[in-house]
């Protein structure tokens, strides 16, 4: 059986071994060892698994699970493509480990045996997480990479593929429509949006004008995306943990990333 994904977590093991967690492209997570995943040996050959390289992994049939857990051990790997430029900038790489870190917060494990990679109902995750990593890359390569930029349009695009994206056209208490109102509040505990009559707050439009635009602007059109800026981020991030019972300081790239 073969198997895409993106390594979004290694772990050395042992001398030359490695166990990665990939993300597949059915948005599931799988772990994997490699023997011999470390590199090294007497032709020192770097490690191909880098964080957020895309490889393609055969398994060997295991007739019985190891130690019970849901490793499966690699037959015959390769690299589909690695994000060259991320390792080298310091921001860059604190941004794909928060998208990891998040990502591993909600991801489903892939179970040898029982799970089904036919099953597509989370791929749109994988489709976020990959575009991401491809452009973080081109801007790095363009030399225009702006973290907040990158981390608003992901958190928009995660928001709404897990189908817990804020109602952004009517006021969460009298379904006025937002965009006829003078001034909006956002309410990351909620993850509501509520128009300035009905809830009391700093005026956020320009935060509304911005998810709707980040929920429409493709991936590829990501220098567009204008006008972010990092307590927007963090509105997101909060609102994200809220729904998923974390607290921002958990997420151990998030605080490095704006140092
Ligand atoms: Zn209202």
């Amino acid at each position: 059986m073969v198997f895409e994904g993106l390594v979004i977590h290694r772990v050395p093991y042992k001398e030359r071994d490695l166990i990665v967690k990939l993300l597949l492209r059915n948005g599931m997570v799988g772990s994997f060892y490699i023997y011999g995943g470390q590199g090294g040996g007497k032709s020192h050959k770097p490690s191909i698994f880098e964080l957020g390289s895309m490889m393609r992994i055969m398994i060997k049939d295991q007739k019985t699970k190891i130690d019970s857990s849901d490793l499966m051990i690699s037959a015959e790997h390769s690299r589909i493509w690695e994000p060259q430029s991320v390792r080298h900038d310091i921001r860059a790489f604190y941004l794909v480990c928060l998208y990891f870190e998040l990502i591993s917060k909600f991801s489903i494990t892939f179970q040898p045996g029982t799970s089904d990679y036919q099953n597509l109902d989370h791929e749109g995750v994988f489709s976020v997480v990959s575009n991401a990593l491809f452009y973080i890359e081109d801007a790095l390569v363009k030399k225009q990479f702006e973290a907040g930029q990158h981390l608003t349009l992901f958190m928009v695009k995660l928001l709404f593929h897990l189908g817990i994206m804020p109602d952004t056209d009517n006021c969460s208490y009298c379904q006025e429509e937002l965009l006829e109102m003078p001034g909006v509040v956002f309410m990351p505990a909620n993850g509501q949006f509520a128009c300035q009559n009905c809830a009391q707050g700093e005026n956020e439009r320009g935060f509304l004008l911005r998810i709707k635009k980040g929920y429409q602007t493709r991936y590829q059109e990501y220098a567009g995306f204008l006008g972010t800026n990092f307590s927007e981020c963090d509105k997101l991030i909060q609102y994200f943990c809220h729904q998923y019972h974390l607290r921002p300081v958990e997420l151990r790239s998030y605080s490095l990333l704006f140092k």
